[in-house]
């Protein structure tokens, strides 16, 4: 007679041997907690009431080699809501400062994040997962509408080849918070290379502890730019690569037409990653003014105004690396972002979207008239350029169906015609180059909204949908026409809110 109890007992040994192996591969390691004990603080995440799991990220799994079924092992779960410690994990909340709407706020930090470490070379983070000493008055708590679009949208920019941090996994819970209503918590677990900010320098700058600032620069220099650790001017070259990285970064966040929101030096990485995902918008009609975040009034952090915000922040950061590297060089570096470093850094992503392979000197004129005519003639950002991607000099029509102002834009087309004519290569490879560069896909705010709406209803099906079409953003996927298109009118260009 078999022995059924004893079959079972082996399965279920057998399954938690096998489930614990998976979560057990991650050994985590915490480098940061090297330094003083006034850099984080250590605190254990508070678990969410009856969690459960809203998306898992293979992709994000795998870079730390996490084995894809490992959602299926009860203590991801836990790992995300701070039950189950990985191996090596000592978890802690960062120390930092920062400049918000240009007022100097010296004591920010990771009020709702909690640090469980770093393996493969990403720093493992829950958002939502309870309060810390950063955390004011504040609740430490995420909404669930804010993890998914955190979740999601940090994947779709890695996969336009924006750099960015990544995210794991995401729970929910029947924990409640209260915002403008009364939500329920979640936690999305996030991945960084580098989690250090702008303002993380500022807070040591501020309160004059300058062998901080020295210790915090030898650590970003061993996290993120470890080829620089044997030089001897490696303060001012670290400073150098965040300026040039910042520049690309901002280029690439222009060119796509990603308004960041909250670009406050706390939310500006070391790594020149976007970080801190909260009321961004991926434009829908384009419009230079436009501010995703209503309640920047002034407009400071304005689609337009990205480049020149970032030059003040990057001056932020030069301000609190001053006591430790040479001002006037860090000015001359700053001087250059200005007039070269973003300028070029822009130009050269928008000859790529335009398909532009040779380097003119008219190029800059081009592209400045195009961003006035697309102010002028009223379009969907992406879809401009998806359907530039197929357009052939020829049939014009393909494009004036989508703009309002048809002959505003073909005075452009004129240019544009012109300009094509001096490239080398033929209409098809151009427009094969195109279709790789301008994506078909990209998160609008009014998908997202639909995904969350639904998730508020249990339904959690949108979320893997947009996840997976994040993950394809240049490839044609008829199932999903219709996030391809024209924004509805009403849905376009919302501003949202910082509650979160
Ligand atoms: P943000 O601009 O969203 O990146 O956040 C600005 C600061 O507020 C950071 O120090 C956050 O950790 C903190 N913060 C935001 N929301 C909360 C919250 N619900 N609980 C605690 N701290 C928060
Ligand atoms: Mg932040």
């Amino acid at each position: 007679m078999t022995d059924y109890s004893a079959n079972a007992i082996y399965y279920l040994e057998h399954q938690m041997y096998s489930f614990s192996m998976i979560l057990n591969t991650i050994t985590l390691q915490t480098p940061y907690l090297s330094l003083d004990s006034e850099f984080y603080d250590l605190v254990d995440p508070t678990p969410l009431d009856e969690p459960y799991l809203i998306s898992f990220n293979p992709d994000a799994a795998k870079l730390i080699d996490l084995d894809s079924n490992s959602c299926d092992d009860p203590d991801f779960i836990g790992m995300l809501n701070g039950t189950f410690t990985p191996e090596g994990s000592r978890p802690f909340a960062m120390c930092y400062a920062g400049h918000q709407f240009g007022n100097y706020n010296h004591w920010l930090g990771d009020g709702r994040t909690i640090n469980l470490g770093r393996v493969q070379g990403w720093n493992l983070q829950l958002k939502g997962s309870g309060e810390t000493l950063y955390s004011r008055m504040a609740d430490g708590r995420a909404a669930q509408r804010s993890s998914i679009r955190e979740y999601l949208m940090s994947e779709s920019m890695h996969h336009l080849g924006i750099p960015t941090t990544r995210a794991l996994g995401i729970i929910g819970s029947k924990t409640k918070i209260i915002r403008n209503r009364v939500e329920e918590a979640s936690i999305v677990m996030r991945m960084s290379t580098s989690w250090v900010r702008f303002g993380t320098f500022e807070y040591f700058f501020y309160s004059g502890k300058h062998s901080k600032l020295e210790a915090l620069a030898e650590y970003v220099i061993t996290e993120s730019y470890s080829h620089l650790q044997n030089d001897d001017d490696r303060f001012f070259k670290m400073f150098c690569e965040v300026v040039e990285r910042t520049a690309r970064l901002i280029a690439q966040w222009q060119a796509i037409g990603f308004n960041h929101g909250v670009m406050n030096t706390d939310n500006m990485s070391i790594e020149g990653l976007t970080i801190d995902y909260g009321p961004f918008a991926m434009m829908d009609d384009f419009r230079y003014g436009y501010v995703c975040n209503h309640t920047d009034r002034a407009g400071r952090y304005a689609y337009g105004e990205q480049p020149n915000v970032s030059y003040w922040n990057l001056t932020m950061l030069s301000k609190a690396l001053s006591p430790i590297i040479d001002k006037d060089r860090m000015q001359k570096k700053l001087d250059d972002f200005g007039a070269f470093l973003y300028p070029d850094a822009y130009v050269d992503v928008m000859r790529d979207k335009l398909g532009l392979e040779m380097k003119l000197d008219g190029d800059v004129d081009l592209i400045t008239d195009l961003v006035v005519a697309l102010h002028d003639i009223y379009v969907d950002h992406t879809l401009f350029y998806r359907t530039l991607s197929r357009y052939d000099g020829i049939n014009k029509s393909t494009m004036y169906d989508i703009v309002m102002e048809p002959v505003i834009l073909d005075k452009w087309l004129t240019q544009y015609d012109e300009r094509l004519a001096q490239e080398t290569r033929t209409q098809s490879q151009r427009q094969e180059a195109m279709l790789k560069t301008n994506p078909k896909y990209v998160l609008k705010n009014y998908m997202l909204q639909e995904a969350i709406e639904k998730a508020d209803r249990g339904d959690y099906t949108m979320v893997e949908t947009l996840l997976f079409i994040a993950a394809h953003p240049y490839d044609e996927l008829p199932e999903f026409e219709r996030f391809a298109g024209d924004t509805p009118e009403e849905h376009k260009n919302l501003g949202l809110s910082c509650s979160s």
